[in-house]
């Protein structure tokens, strides 16, 4: 592998055992396994089973494997809702699942704030799921749980609350007592290569899949919540999975296991504190979301001022980090720092260092 430490939000550098996995993978066989074999069925219940237990993961809730976030988005669209969801917008990612829902004709509502603000969290009262964003990478915008909570109170029962954990798990806890689906993919915080989504669902979302089937609606085919469930049941995907990749998010949440999920989610604090404290210190570079606790703690935005971020970028690359740009409208006025469980404190203590130099 190069010298070079991927600090980019996603891929990101792989996670610190990535290599010693992928070897074992391969002098075991895996990707010839047969999906259909017993040898799968363990690597899918041991990968279920530490995820379980890192994400502090209710018995109740059900974990499927499905090809990407984006994938999940619309497999929400098709099994849990009839006509309507409201969508908490505040930059690309939250946006795309909004239009993924509207691309399903479904009656979606969208409360959009400017770029960096909170929400007022007016919610329709008929919405019959309610889209949040932990992690806005685009723009690094950090959801409280303390609003996470509010939304979880004065919503109604039957209204389901998913989150998008993509670029917060695991180093961010989310309370899954709150939530009633929450997904992510393993090419940010696990430091995995992309092409697989987890798909976290608790039983009121079965019912409700189950409910709009019966109403005569289509929930889909072989990504149906019915049919993930029949056969995660035995430890099992409907289709041919991708089984290195399973497999390799077993090993790497059990490596996360062992540095324990509050170790992994207090470095990343500190981390982010650093990294922050130096976009307020240094004179090209400000903090782009100005209240602290809407800062990510997993993706560090600065706003440039008087430099472009390919400039930073090259910069940095010369001294072996790579940076990311800017999402979309703002690809050269912001840089994005990732701050995932495979970058160490020592590493970003010397990113820190090395941007001071600049
Ligand atoms: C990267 C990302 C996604 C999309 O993930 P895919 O695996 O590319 O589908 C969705 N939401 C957020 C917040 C992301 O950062």
């Amino acid at each position: 592998m190069s010298n070079q430490i991927y600090f980019t939000p996603g891929p990101a550098q792989t996670f610190y055992s990535f290599e010693q996995h992928l070897k074992n993978a391969l002098r075991e066989d895996v990707p010839s396994i047969s999906h259909r074999s017993i040898e799968f069925q363990k690597i899918f219940q041991f990968t279920t089973e530490k995820l379980k237990e890192l994400l502090n993961i209710p018995e109740q809730f059900n974990i499927y494997f499905t090809g990407s976030a984006n994938e999940i988005w619309e497999r929400i669209a098709q099994n849990l809702i009839i006509n309507s969801s409201h969508h908490l917008v505040n930059g690309s990612f939250s946006k795309k699942f909004y239009d993924i829902a509207k691309a399903y004709q479904l009656d979606s509502t969208i409360e959009e704030v400017s770029l960096g603000n909170p929400f007022s969290l007016s919610i329709p009262i008929e919405t019959e799921l309610i889209a949040l964003t932990q992690n806005e990478t685009s723009i690094g915008f950090n959801f409280p749980e303390n609003e996470i909570s509010s939304i979880f109170e004065c919503k109604n029962d039957h209204t389901l609350l998913a989150v998008d954990a993509v670029s917060c798990t695991p180093s961010v806890n989310l309370d899954f007592n709150l939530i009633d689906t929450a997904y992510f993919s393993v090419q940010k915080g696990f430091g995995l290569p992309a092409g697989l989504g987890v798909w976290l669902v608790n039983e009121k979302c079965h019912e409700k899949a189950i409910q709009k089937q019966s109403l005569g609606h289509s929930i889909g085919s072989y990504h149906s919540l019915p049919t993930l469930k029949k056969f995660a049941d035995k430890h099992q995907t409907p289709e041919t999975p991708n089984v290195l990749a399973i497999y390799l998010l077993g090993k790497v949440a059990q490596d996360m296991l062992y540095r324990g999920a509050k170790q992994i989610q207090n470095d990343t604090l500190y981390k982010s504190t650093i990294i922050h404290q130096a976009f307020e210190e240094m004179d090209w570079v400000d903090p782009f979301i100005k209240q602290s606790k809407y800062r990510s703690r997993t993706v560090a935005v600065g706003e440039l001022k008087g430099i472009s971020s390919s400039d930073v970028i090259s910069k940095m690359k010369e001294k072996k980090f790579v940076l990311g740009s800017g999402y979309g409208s703002f690809k050269e006025s912001h840089i994005r720092i990732a701050n995932f469980p495979t970058h160490s404190k020592e590493q970003t203590e010397l990113l820190v260092d090395t941007l001071k130099t600049l």
